[in-house]
């Protein structure tokens, strides 16, 4: 299985997280926000309900106070018939109840308008006799309802709330009673303000306020006309009524609010809230005068909580992802590895089981290629071995015809002498046959302790004729003479014949053939060399000499498997054959085995 790369993310992968972790930071905002303003909102709505309830009771204490005065026997005497007296009775009254109320003043007004008693009688800014039927608060008494009005003073400017019921007589109102409320008694209720907060008449005018310069501002832009008909009641006192400067930004739809931006330099010391900037505002009118109560809530808080849950949102969301990236990436990695892992090993133990396989191939290949090998030399010596044997076969029939002449004539000694040589005659031929019997003989694979001297002998006795019709003298030098291999004898000359048997092809027509075979102990190993001074090997013969099959060899000359069989068989012993430059100009191949201590017989 091909090992597939990670899959590289980069690429996309960043920016992924970048818009993820935007548009987290927005939900967050979002969500923040919206839990900010509701939360702005429930403790206005909380706000506007304590403080219309404090206001209402406060306007409430003074309430009863015109309509009481409208059954006290000295005012409607006063009403019925204004004489002097009566008017110093009843202008004394109101003026101690005036004080003991803490209103601006109290005043009575007849049928058409008059100020016929008031509790500021004898002060320089009375208004005794004045006609107030501009003021809406005499017109709507004297239709018999209660009035309340706010508004500013004609004599003395000074701002109040005016509340008025009629004077009934017989059923009918025939004079309104007035009381005059300051701003302060009312805005008194309002001390613990914690933020913003302002009244607006029906005009859109603000009258109260927690903040003291927003008083006759505008709340909503006046028209000209209205602007035309406050200045003739006036109702306002010609002040200028700015604006307020409040601004909505956005309704809030559903929930009774909105965000509103408050631009206006405020020149009095800052109270303890802020008052400008965007807040969330709430409006609730007051029942019965057509005025409103709004209370402002900063709204800086909100937008800075939700920013920072929005950086956090964000920021955890990118790490969350980088995270969750990291894990999957390590996860995929960890099983693309097992997976790799298993090919491998299954590659390997197919592999384990084919090498075991060939093994198998090649060594039964090679068993029967070392004994078609042995065969083949076989072949080679069967000519030479029957040029061998006849010599000393027809030596052996001239001998024995002589022996025979001898032994009629008497002459006993020539007898015995040629009967001498025939045996050993037949020890040589024996010896002959015996090589060759051996050499054909397959091998048991056993390994022994095996006399390197008596192998190379071995070895050259059976090439002895060709070595003699060669005319090389071989040289053998082992070193210490008694040296022995863990081997197989059989096999072992079987490699040394082969080695031998291609020096003297290669030293074949050569002027001065040498051949030395030589032996010596290195630690635990024994090297054997055969060294010759022949042509030496060419690159190509070098690169694949124990290929089986290889040869250089006219045909007929070599099956080129020599070499391959030598190495099997020094493979076998635990040991190698390897070619060597010569160390008489030629080639050298040296046989690496293991040392062994020969075993007492
Ligand atoms: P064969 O003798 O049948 O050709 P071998 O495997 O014994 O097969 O040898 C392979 C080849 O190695 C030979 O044909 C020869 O070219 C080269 N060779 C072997 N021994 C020698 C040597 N001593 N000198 C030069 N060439 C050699």
């Amino acid at each position: 299985m091909p090992l597939r790369p990670l899959p590289r993310h980069s690429g996309w992968l960043m920016p992924a997280i970048a818009v993820l972790a935007l548009i987290l930071g927005l939900g967050a905002f979002e969500l923040s926000q919206h839990r900010g303003i509701d939360a702005l909102i429930e403790r206005g709505r909380q706000r506007l309900d304590l403080y219309e309830a404090s206001l209402e009771r406060e306007i409430d204490k003074y309430a009863f106070f015109p309509a009481t005065l409208g059954l006290e026997h000295d005012v409607v005497d006063l009403i019925l018939n204004a004489n002097a007296a009566r008017v110093a009775a009843v202008n004394r009254y109101l003026e101690q109840l005036n004080q003991r109320a803490g209103s601006l003043s109290i005043y009575v007004l007849d049928a058409r308008g008059h100020v016929i008693a008031t509790s500021n009688w004898n002060r320089p800014d009375s208004f005794l006799g004045e006609t107030l039927t501009y003021r809406s608060y005499f017109g709507d008494a004297i239709a018999g309802r209660n009035g309340r009005f706010f508004g500013i003073g004609t004599t003395k400017g000074e701002p109040g709330y005016y509340l008025s019921s009629p004077i009934l007589i017989d059923g009918k109102p025939q004079g309104v009673a007035v009381v005059k409320v300051s701003l302060e008694q009312l805005e008194q209720s309002w001390t613990t303000v914690e933020a913003p907060v302002f009244v607006a008449d029906e005009n859109g005018v603000v009258i109260l306020a927690s903040v003291s310069s927003w008083k006759f501002t505008a709340v909503r832009p006046l028209s000209e006309a209205v602007r035309r008909d406050l200045a003739h009641s006036l109702h306002y006192n010609a002040r200028p009524l700015p604006p307020l400067g409040l601004s909505t930004e956005q309704s809030l739809d559903g929930r009774h609010a909105e965000l509103v931006a408050l631009v206006r330099p405020h020149t009095e010391a800052a109270p303890v809230f802020p008052v400008s900037g965007r807040f969330v505002a709430q409006t609730e009118p007051l029942i019965g005068n057509g005025w409103t109560l709004t209370v402002l809530s900063p709204y800086g808080d909100v937008a800075a909580t939700a920013w920072t849950h929005a950086a956090l949102a964000a920021v955890g969301g990118a790490f969350l992802a980088i995270l969750g990236v990291a894990w999957t990436q390590r996860r995929q990695r960890i099983l693309e590895r097992l997976k790799a892992r298993e090919a491998l090993q299954r590659a390997h133990d197919e592999l384990e089981l084919k090498v075991e396989e060939r093994t198998r191939t090649l060594k039964a290949a090679q068993d029967e290629l070392i004994h078609a090998g042995k065969l083949a030399v076989i072949g080679q010596m069967s000519a030479g071995l029957a040029h061998e044997l006849n010599q000393p076969l027809a030596a052996l029939q001239t001998l024995s015809d002589n022996t025979v002449i001898f032994l009629e004539r008497g002459q006993m000694a020539d007898a015995t002498s040629n009967l001498a040589l025939i045996g050993e005659l037949v020890t040589h031929m024996g010896a002959l046959t015996n090589q060759l019997k051996s050499f054909a003989r397959k091998s048991s694979g056993e390994l022994r302790p095996v006399p390197v001297a008596r192998a190379i002998d071995n070895a050259l006795l059976i090439l002895d004729r060709r070595l003699s019709r060669g005319g090389v003298k071989p040289g053998v030098a082992v070193e210490p003479a008694d040296v022995a291999v863990l081997a197989d004898a059989n096999r072992l000359e079987q490699i040394l014949v082969n080695l031998i048997a291609n020096a003297l092809d290669a030293l074949d027509g050569f002027v001065g053939p040498r051949l030395v075979v030589s032996a010596e102990r290195l630690g635990d190993r024994i090297h054997i060399a055969v060294i010759d001074n022949g042509p030496g090997l060419s690159d190509d013969a070098r690169a694949r000499l124990f290929e089986p099959f290889f040869t250089t060899k006219e045909k007929g000359g070599g099956l080129g498997l020599g070499l391959a069989i030598s190495a099997g068989i020094a493979r076998d012993f635990g040991g190698s054959l390897t070619a060597a430059d010569g160390q008489l100009g030629g080639t050298t191949f040296i046989l690496d085995l293991a040392a062994a201590e020969l075993q007492e017989a």
